[in-house]
């Protein structure tokens, strides 16, 4: 799987890099980056963690 992020709507709230930190890093006045462009399985629940608590709704994930 992997994941794709909305720069347009993500506002730097950082609740993925809480939820995913080994996936998603957002510095203090940013938005997010992606640290991994194909999401392990083991990460999973993580992100889609991530993606459920985006307040701005800007994660989606593009199965493989
Ligand atoms: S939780 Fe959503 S709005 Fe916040 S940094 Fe992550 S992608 Fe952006």
């Amino acid at each position: 799987m992997k994941v794709e992020a909305d720069l347009d709507l993500c506002q730097g709230h950082a609740m993925c890099s809480m939820e995913a930190p080994d996936v998603f890093t957002v510095p203090r006045h940013g938005t997010v980056e992606i640290l991994l462009a194909d999401v392990p399985d083991d990460l999973r629940g993580d992100v889609e963690n991530a993606v459920r608590y985006c307040p701005t709704r800007a994660l989606r994930i593009i199965e493989d």
